[in-house]
């Protein structure tokens, strides 16, 4: 099965009237040799780690944060949204403190899905299980999510790439919000088409962010970075649920993503040398640390 481009995949699901993902299971199924029910183990079990790392960001103090930079911020929103009516709503606030809460395991060495990258991987699993407290989704509908996701990410890794040093931050963070928006529009009934509107809205929304992490470390902005790319992925699959289409088809959108990448110089590609990496707090605190 040739999985080259989003038209590609809308050209199937219109053929065989298949969903996103279905088209990623066939996809996995001809790669991988597995069976359905493989495929769908290895998602429950994504799944699972996903939810382990949120409750273990939000319950446990973690003790090996890196920089020390980040560190109790997804405790905080959730204090806040359980004693009052969050001002971006509730399934927004769940979903930042859950992305919030992967970047701490991350910062401590714990155990989180890279979905697509470890520095983007509060971004999928915080909208994906919001919207499982905040809308009723299915273990089911989850799998169908990751799997939407999950072909989204492919197309964006063969036309472009997911990596900050190669991208920037656009390319790690707007390509998880992209993923993101797709399983949304997907689980909440929209068609292909939509979710891959809802994919582009999210990328372009996010076009040109630069990768600048302080002090080399996957902590600042990284953690608030996810928070953002969970409002974007809710934002961008709200519209495309509306009917809102991007004016940019989704391929047109993943390769000037890939172009803007490539003019970026190297200071803002992940070295810490550009971007708030290299203000004088930036400086100071990768002192503090390398010390
Ligand atoms: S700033 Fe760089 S390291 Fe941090 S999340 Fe973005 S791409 Fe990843």
């Amino acid at each position: 099965m040739q999985l080259m481009t989003g038209q590609d995949l809308l050209e199937i699901c219109q053929q065989y009237d298949m969903h996103i993902y279905d088209v990623a299971l066939q996809y996995e199924k001809s790669k991988s040799g597995k069976t359905k029910a493989e495929i769908i183990g290895v998602m429950r079990n994504h799944l699972q780690v996903m939810g382990e790392s949120i409750e273990s960001g939000l319950n446990t103090e973690q003790e090996k944060l890196q920089g020390k930079m980040i560190g109790g911020e997804a405790r905080k929103l959730r204090e806040r949204y359980e004693r009052i009516n969050p001002v971006c709503g509730l399934t927004m606030a769940r979903a930042m403190s859950f992305a919030l809460s992967c970047l701490e395991v991350n910062a401590s060495m714990g155990r989180i899905v890279a979905s697509p990258t470890a520095g983007s991987c509060g971004v999928l699993p915080g909208v994906l299980f919001s919207i499982k407290e905040t809308h009723q989704v299915t273990d089911e509908q989850m799998v169908q999510g990751l799997l939407t996701a999950s072909a989204v990410g492919i197309v964006i890794a063969k036309n472009a790439c997911l990596s900050g040093a190669e991208g920037g931050c656009q390319a790690e963070i707007g390509s998880a919000a992209a993923m993101a928006a797709a399983a949304i529009v997907e689980i909440q009934g929209g068609t292909p088409g939509q979710a891959l509107h809802g994919a582009a809205i999210a990328l372009k929304n996010l076009m040109g962010l630069i990768c600048d992490p302080v002090a080399g470390l996957v902590e600042a902005p990284c953690s608030k970075r996810n928070a953002i790319g969970t409002a974007n992925a809710l934002i961008s699959a709200e519209m495309a649920l509306a009917g809102i289409e991007s004016i940019i088809p989704f391929d047109e959108v993943v390769h000037a993503m890939y172009e803007v990448g490539r003019t970026m110089p190297c200071a803002l590609r992940e070295t810490a040398e550009g971007g708030i990496a290299a203000t004088p707090t930036g400086k100071k605190l990768k002192k503090e640390i390398q010390s």
